[in-house]
């Protein structure tokens, strides 16, 4: 099954007598009958030698110095990477030097999980050197080599396992899995932007609610603004678990969207810092929704989260315990000030917190959720105009018909404009003008 373009470089290769293999993820997707979304290829070529093999052909540096290079067929790039061995890790982060090899062997032997350390030879055949094929088959993810030394070469590794499960929806091996949570401190050493790039992987998986609560001490590592919420009872009779379980099944009740799972991640995350029981000792956590908004913040900055998302996020956490409206004046007004998109995503949201109440407060809390959609979309049926935009009459108008330019002439239009998103007025021309006659 390799592509028409992966072939072509394989013989090219393999014709001017060097070795060449399709690797890793590529090799691992196409085992567990899953169209692999690019295709990896190592060679015994040098860098110099698959330039020159391909020379003819647009070529990117992807990594030259660490031996890889992306050539360009059919407007594909694929990266083409010399066989190499990852020299000492100095810092946890980077080998301080490559040194090229001549095997495949030493080659799969650096990589990071047996799932991922797999070859396809000329017949398209697995070379599967250290049980990749049976872990596939047993769904589970298991370091090359010891993993405690894995871990310390590259601490980016346990977050990269961790997202292979939740995406994979497999389990961590034992051994595998012990070493993660010992060597959790190594994260530390990562820079922000491969951890957070790893975090989202984790975050949108299918698995995601269960790698959180199995490892979730690796998780406070990163984020020590989720770990007070382990363990902390709410003393509520909306509330059967502590705050983080009610956080996991929230994200395990939501759709597998970054926005989504974050908002969902951090929207309780304040409670802790906001718990008091009153005199017959219920618990209540007046004010955590703008407690979790600020930690969140704190923690999608520190992770260089990239700021479209996190305001999106920012806004859900904010708003996600908001009593919306009944009424269709009251929604009309709403979606006029925060548009349908915010609504639609914290309609999600609060459906998500609903669903993981006790069972005996879900019901209502649901309840809720679903009349407030039911609302909002009946209203979006009817195509409110909802914004001066779209109004059918302008300032120009207005002063046609008389009304003195200033602010005046802002505020009546944007009162037409809250009529019209109402219901109460239609975005017509004459009647809008009529209207506007009567206020001036
Ligand atoms: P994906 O489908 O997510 O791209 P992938 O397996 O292709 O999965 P990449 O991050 O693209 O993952 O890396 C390609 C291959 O390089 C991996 O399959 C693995 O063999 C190796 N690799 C990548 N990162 C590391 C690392 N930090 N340590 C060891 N090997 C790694
Ligand atoms: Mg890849």
């Amino acid at each position: 099954m390799i592509p028409e373009h992966v072939s072509f470089i394989l013989d090219r290769l393999r014709r001017a007598g060097h070795r060449a293999y399709p690797v890793g993820g590529c090799v691992r997707d196409s085992l567990r009958g899953v169209t692999p979304h690019d295709w990896d290829v190592c060679t015994s070529a040098r860098p110099e030698q698959i330039e020159q093999v391909f020379s003819e052909r647009p070529q990117i540096d992807a990594g030259r110095k660490h031996g890889t290079i992306a050539v360009i067929v059919d407007h594909t790039p694929v990266e083409i990477t010399t066989f190499r061995a990852d020299g000492a890790y100095l810092d946890n982060r980077h080998p301080t030097q490559v040194t090229f090899l001549t095997e495949l062997e030493g080659d799969l032997s650096r990589r990071d999980f047996t799932i991922n350390a797999m070859a396809l030879d000329e017949d398209e055949r697995p070379i599967d050197l250290f049980g990749g094929r049976q872990d596939l088959e047993n769904r589970l993810i298991r370091t090359v080599g010891d993993p405690n030394t894995r871990f310390a070469e590259d601490g980016l590794r346990i977050l990269r396992g961790l997202r292979f499960a939740s995406q994979l929806d497999f389990t961590i091996e034992p051994i595998t899995a012990r070493a993660m949570r010992e060597g959790r401190a190594l994260l530390q050493n990562i820079s922000a932007e491969r951890v957070f790039s790893e975090l989202k992987g984790i975050l949108v998986g299918p698995a995601a609610a269960r790698i959180l609560r199995d490892y979730s001490s690796v998780f406070f590592t990163i984020l020590p603004e989720l770990a007070p919420m382990e363990g902390f009872w709410q003393h509520s009779p909306y509330h059967d678990s502590d705050v983080w379980e009610h956080t996991l099944r929230s994200v395990a009740a939501s759709p597998e969207e970054l926005v989504y799972r974050l908002a969902l991640l951090f929207h309780d995350c304040g409670k802790p810092a906001c718990f008091f029981r009153d005199e017959k000792g219920i618990g209540h956590f007046y004010g955590h929704p703008q407690r979790s908004r600020e930690m969140a913040e704190t923690a999608l900055r520190r992770l260089k989260c990239d700021s479209d998302t996190r305001e999106r996020v920012l806004y859900l956490v904010e708003k996600h315990d908001t009593w919306l409206p009944d009424t269709e004046k009251g929604m009309a007004r709403l979606l006029l000030k925060e548009g349908a998109d915010r609504l639609k995503d914290l309609l999600i949201i609060e459906r998500c917190d609903a669903l993981a109440h006790a069972p005996a407060a879900r019901g209502s809390a649901l309840a809720n959720v679903e009349r407030w959609a039911a609302l909002l979309n009946s209203l979006l049926q009817k195509q409110p105009c909802l914004s001066l935009h779209d109004l059918a009459v302008s300032g120009k108008d207005l002063l046609a018909l008389g009304m003195a330019p200033g602010p005046q002439v802002g505020a009546l239009l944007n009162q037409m404009l809250e009529l019209t998103a109402e219901g109460a007025l239609p975005n017509e021309r004459d009647t809008l003008l009529a209207f506007a006659r009567t206020q001036i």
